[in-house]
This record gives C-alpha cells, sequence and structure tokens, in this order.
C-alpha cells in the first residue's frame, strides 16, 4: 500500500517550510526526495517518520492514516513501524553490534530466540554475518553504517527512510554502499523514501526522483526522464551540466541564436517568432576542428571558439564561445584555447522548454 503524503504543511514558528506537497511511494518504490540545501527534504522526511508534527495535510502508512491534524491524529514513530537511517550512523559504542541492531526489538519487548533469528537475518542481509560481537570502534564507517541499516530492517518494517545515509562516507565506499542499499531495499520489496542533493545518489538509486526546491515540488519522474527530457528549467540545472540556448521559431524551423536550423527528434511547434529554450547536455556534444577536416554530415552544428580548457583526467571542460553564447562541452578530445571550433549534436539531444519554465 506505500506512503500517501496528500497536501503536508510544515511550519516552524510562524514560517512554513513545507507548502502543501503531495506524492505517493509504491510498495517496494524507491522514491528520492532532491533538492538543495534547506529546500525541507529532511523536514518532508520527519514528517513521515513522526518526528515532527505536521500543520496541514494527511499522512498515511500501509494504508493508515498516521498524520491528520485537522483531526487530531498523530502517530507516534514507534507506531509507525518504519525503519530509519540517518547520515549519522547513531550506533552506541558500548555495546556490540548484535546489541545495537537488537535494540529496537528489546524496545518493543521481543528477546530471546526470536530477537536472536531477527538479528542474525538482518546481518546476513546487511553482509555482516560474523561481525555480531564486535565493537562498533572495531568497525569501519561503512560498516558501521551497514550496522546502522541492520537496525533499520532487523523490525521488519512497513517503510524505509533514509537521510542522506552516505554523507559520512569516503567516495569509494559510497559507491559501493550505494548499490547495497538499493539491493536491500529491492530484496525486502518495501516502499523507500530517501533524502539527498546528491544528483548521482538519486539518479543511480530510485525508481523515481521527486525534485523540491523551497518547500515545493518542482516535478517527478524517472531518473532517465528527468535528466534527458526534463519539464522545468530548474531540474535542468540542478540535474548534471546542461547548456541553455535561447531557440527562435521561424518558418517551421528552431533557429540557434547563431542562425543556424536545427534538427530536433521531438517534434515541437511553435508561432512565429515564438522562443524557447533549448537543454543541450555538456557530454552530449562532440567538438570537431573548424579547419576543413570537419565533417558537414551534422545535422545540428554550432560554430564557436574554446575560450578555456579545464583538464579533467578522464575528460577535458572546454568552455566556448558560440557567437558571444557561453557554452560548456565535456570532450575526451584535446583541443587548445582559441581554437575555432563546431559543436555538434544529433537530435535526440536537444531538449525544448517552454520559455518560462
Ligand atoms: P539539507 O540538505 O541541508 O539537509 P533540507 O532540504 O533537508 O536541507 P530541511 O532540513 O528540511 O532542509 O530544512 C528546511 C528549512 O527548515 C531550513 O531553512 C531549516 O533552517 C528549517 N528548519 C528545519 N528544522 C527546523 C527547526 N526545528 N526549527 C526551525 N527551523 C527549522
Amino acid at each position: 500500500m506505500g506512503i500517501r503524503v496528500s497536501n503536508l504543511i510544515k511550519s516552524f514558528d510562524k514560517t512554513t517550510i513545507v507548502h502543501g506537497i503531495s506524492f505517493d511511494v509504491a510498495d517496494g518504490e524507491f522514491v528520492t526526495l532532491l533538492g538543495p540545501s534547506g529546500c525541507g527534504k529532511t523536514t518532508t522526511l520527519r514528517c513521515i517518520a513522526g518526528l515532527e508534527r505536521t500543520n496541514g495535510g494527511i499522512i498515511e502508512i500501509d494504508g493508515q492514516v498516521v498524520s491528520q491534524p485537522e483531526k487530531d491524529i498523530f502517530a507516534p514513530p514507534h507506531e509507525r513501524n518504519l525503519g530509519m537511517v540517518f547520515q549519522s550512523y547513531a550506533i552506541w559504542p558500548h555495546m556490540s553490534v548484535a546489541e545495537n541492531i537488537a535494540f529496537p526489538l528489546v524496545a518493543r519487548g521481543t528477546h530471546g530466540d526470536e530477537a536472536k533469528q531477527a538479528v542474525i537475518w538482518a546481518l546476513d542481509i546487511v553482509g555482516l554475518t560474523r561481525m555480531g560481537d564486535r565493537q562498533p570502534s572495531e568497525l569501519s564507517g561503512g560498516q558501521q553504517q551497514r550496522v546502522a541499516l541492520a537496525r533499520a530492517i532487523v523490525g521488519k518494517p512497513k517503510v524505509l527512510l533514509f537521510d542522506e545515509p552516505l554523507s559520512n562516507l569516503d567516495a569509494r565506499l559510497r559507491d559501493r554502499t550505494r548499490a547495497e542499499i538499493s539491493r536491500i531495499q529491492k530484496e525486502l520489496a518495501i516502499p523507500a523514501v530517501y533524502v539527498t542533493h546528491d544528483q548521482a545518489e538519486a539518479l543511480s538509486m530510485s525508481d523515481r526522483v521527486i525534485v523540491m526546491d523551497a518547500g515545493h515540488i518542482i516535478e517527478e519522474g524517472e531518473p532517465r526522464k528527468l535528466y534527458r527530457k526534463p519539464n522545468k528549467h530548474f531540474t535542468a540545472e540542478f540535474i548534471g551540466a546542461a547548456n541553455f540556448l535561447t531557440v527562435t521559431y521561424k518558418n517551421q524551423h528552431w533557429y540557434a541564436p547563431d542562425g543556424s536550423a536545427l534538427t530536433l527528434e521531438e517534434s515541437v511547434t511553435g508561432t512565429e517568432g515564438e522562443e524557447r529554450i533549448a537543454v543541450l547536455r555538456s557530454e552530449h556534444l562532440d567538438i570537431q576542428h573548424l579547419d576543413g577536416t570537419a565533417s558537414t554530415a551534422h545535422v545540428n552544428a554550432l560554430r564557436g571558439t574554446i575560450e578555456h580548457v579545464q583538464y579533467m583526467g578522464p575528460h577535458i571542460e572546454y568552455a566556448i564561445s558560440v557567437g558571444g553564447v557561453p557554452m560548456n562541452v565535456t570532450h575526451q578530445m584535446d583541443f587548445g584555447s582559441g581554437t575555432q571550433i563546431l559543436v555538434t549534436f544529433g537530435p535526440a539531444d536537444i531538449h525544448l522548454l517552454p520559455r518560462a519554465s
């Protein structure tokens, strides 16, 4: 049955932080709240967890209303049957790994063999089978976060909630733990809400991403759709590196600022003289020398000059001027600053947004 958030409002003192947002998370679905710092992601998650009282709207978990201030309904966290993993692992240093994991079971009165079996099961799921007797100080950061994950799932929760759980891990461990969390969530087939401002985490782990800004939902969608065909300027700018070109509709064609006609995969017609914003991802663009060797077969080609080169190792980042319009292109080949070039791209690599999106 999942989670249903309807018109959620949350204020602190007189300041409204979450402005009546609504979304569902289906059973087994992994949904990420993604947005800049301070946009209200954590507050939304804490409302779902029952760690904050809401000011309006309804929250349902597994078909049960757990929060509805208008009817004075508020279920405290321990009645919501959820597992939470935070940025800080919040592991008790004086308890063994097994004792830490058993903690929520003991708190709800489950002891003995039942608790023991549940801890063995949770340790196995997170890949810490023989580490139950260790002290937390004997574990790496990644292993401690796995203990926190085992503790979150040991009580067989109906919902998993994650608040930036990977922020304290180094880059390599973050990648590995990211994959682990995805695997475990799919294995348990329970709904998960994951909060992050890290677009790579959101795109790689989620079935669906909800993009938030200033307490509002900007848009939501599957990662590929949001990345390639966003509906909003904010999404295109926040997720990935994008170029924005103003294009104009004339004689049934869209024209780039340098006057070249563009070929698009999507059929978008406009009114004569209408302007739209074209989104071009930096890594979808190709660069060729403008020295006679450039192929003229490209459907979309803009003349430009390389203004700045940043060598990054696996790729090179170029700042390019296309008729005075700045563009960023990521490429593997070496070009010197000042080189006259053609920026080329396929019809599928250009996506049009309404001018005021
Ligand atoms: P981050 O990625 O930095 O954690 P976030 O999107 O999760 O950001 P929130 O933690 O939800 O943002 O905070 C949203 C806003 O609510 C911020 O302006 C924050 O200062 C404010 N806020 C959060 N908790 C409280 C509180 N207990 N009292 C007053 N203001 C709060």
